[in-house]
C-alpha cells in the first residue's frame, strides 16, 4: 500500500474527490470510459523524454495513463480542489518530475515550460468547451515552442477546424487553424464516455504547428480580418463581399485575376494560400 493511503489529508482529499461535484462553470465533464482513454493516450504516440503538458487534468483520467509513458509532465488546473487532490494522489515522492500549476490555462506563459533540453511542448487536454477557442488562439501564439497539441472538443468544432476546402464545415476556424498548423481528426467520442455526459458528441484531433509555414501572410492581423470578413458573408461572391465591405478595398476583375482568384467564387472554395494571396494584395490598396 502506498505511503499516502495512511495520511489524514490524503484520505480527506480522496473523499472530497470522490464526492467532487462537477462544476459547470469550469466545463467539467470527466472521462470514465477506459477504452476511450486508452485510445486517446495511444493517439498521442509519446516518447519517454517528451515535454508533456496537460491542460485541465481534472480527476486525472488522462493524467495517470499519460504519466506512465513519460519521465516528466506538467499539468495546468484551474480548480484548486482538483489540483490539491491530484497532488496527493500522484505523490511527489513517486513522481518527482510531475508538476502541477494551479492557474488559468489562458494566462499561462507556455514559453516558460520550454527549454532546449526539455524540448518543445506536447500539449494534451480534454478542454473546457466553453472557452476552447480562446485557449486555442492563446496556444497558437506560442506555436514556435509547441511540437503538437491533442485536444478533445465538441465534434462539430473539430470538424470545422479540420475541414477540407470546399466542404460544408470549411470556414474561418479551418482557414486560421490550417494557416498555423496541420490538422488531423483522430477519433469520435460518444457522450456516454463522460460523467456527466455533455450535450454533444465529442472528438479528438491533433494540431501540429508548421515549423515552416507553407504560405506566409505579410500581415497576419490583416489576413485574419480578410478571413473573418469574407466568411461573415459566406453565401455571397468575393466580388460582392469586397465591394460592400467597409474594411476591405473594392477589387476589380484584374485585381482578382492578379491573385489567381475567380471574383464569382464563394469564400468556402478558397484555400489558405488563396486567402493569403488576397490579403497580401488587398493590403497594398487603400480602402476609400
Ligand atoms: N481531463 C479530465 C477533466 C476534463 S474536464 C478528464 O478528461 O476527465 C475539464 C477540466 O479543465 C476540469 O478539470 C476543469 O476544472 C479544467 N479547467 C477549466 N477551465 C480551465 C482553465 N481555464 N485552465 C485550466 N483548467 C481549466
Amino acid at each position: 500500500m502506498s505511503k499516502n493511503s495512511f495520511d489524514a489529508p490524503s484520505i480527506a482529499n480522496s473523499l472530497r474527490t470522490a464526492k467532487h461535484q462537477p462544476r459547470k462553470r469550469f466545463g467539467q465533464n470527466f472521462l470514465h470510459d477506459t477504452s476511450i482513454i486508452r485510445q486517446i493516450v495511444d493517439s498521442v504516440r509519446l516518447e519517454r523524454d517528451d515535454n508533456l503538458v496537460e491542460i485541465g487534468p481534472g480527476m486525472g483520467a488522462l493524467t495517470e495513463p499519460l504519466l506512465a509513458e513519460v519521465d516528466a509532465m506538467t499539468v495546468i488546473e484551474l480548480d484548486r480542489d482538483l489540483a490539491d487532490s491530484l497532488r496527493i494522489r500522484i505523490g511527489a515522492n513517486s513522481h518527482p518530475n510531475f508538476t502541477i500549476i494551479k492557474a488559468n490555462a489562458m494566462e499561462v506563459d507556455y514559453r516558460e515550460l520550454y527549454s532546449e533540453t526539455r524540448g518543445k511542448l506536447r500539449v494534451v487536454g480534454n478542454l473546457p468547451y466553453n472557452i476552447s477557442t480562446p485557449i486555442l488562439f492563446h496556444l497558437l501564439s506560442f506555436a514556435d515552442v509547441i511540437q503538437d497539441m491533442h485536444f478533445m472538443l465538441q465534434k462539430e468544432v473539430v470538424e470545422r477546424i479540420t475541414a477540407d476546402v470546399g466542404s460544408k464545415t470549411y470556414g474561418r476556424l479551418s482557414v486560421i487553424m490550417q494557416y498555423y498548423c496541420a490538422t488531423d481528426y483522430l477519433l469520435t467520442v460518444p457522450r456516454g464516455a463522460f460523467n456527466p455526459p455533455p450535450k454533444v458528441t465529442s472528438a479528438v484531433f491533433r494540431l501540429t504547428p508548421h515549423t515552416d509555414k507553407p504560405v506566409v501572410a505579410d500581415d497576419e492581423a490583416h489576413f485574419a480580418i480578410v478571413v473573418r470578413e469574407t466568411f461573415n458573408h459566406r453565401r455571397k461572391t468575393l466580388r460582392a463581399i469586397f465591394k460592400k465591405s467597409a474594411i476591405l478595398p473594392t477589387l476589380s476583375e484584374e485585381d482578382f485575376l492578379a491573385c489567381h482568384i475567380d471574383p464569382q467564387a464563394r469564400p468556402e472554395t478558397l484555400s489558405v494560400s488563396d486567402f493569403v494571396a488576397l490579403s497580401n494584395y488587398a493590403k497594398t490598396i487603400d480602402v476609400s
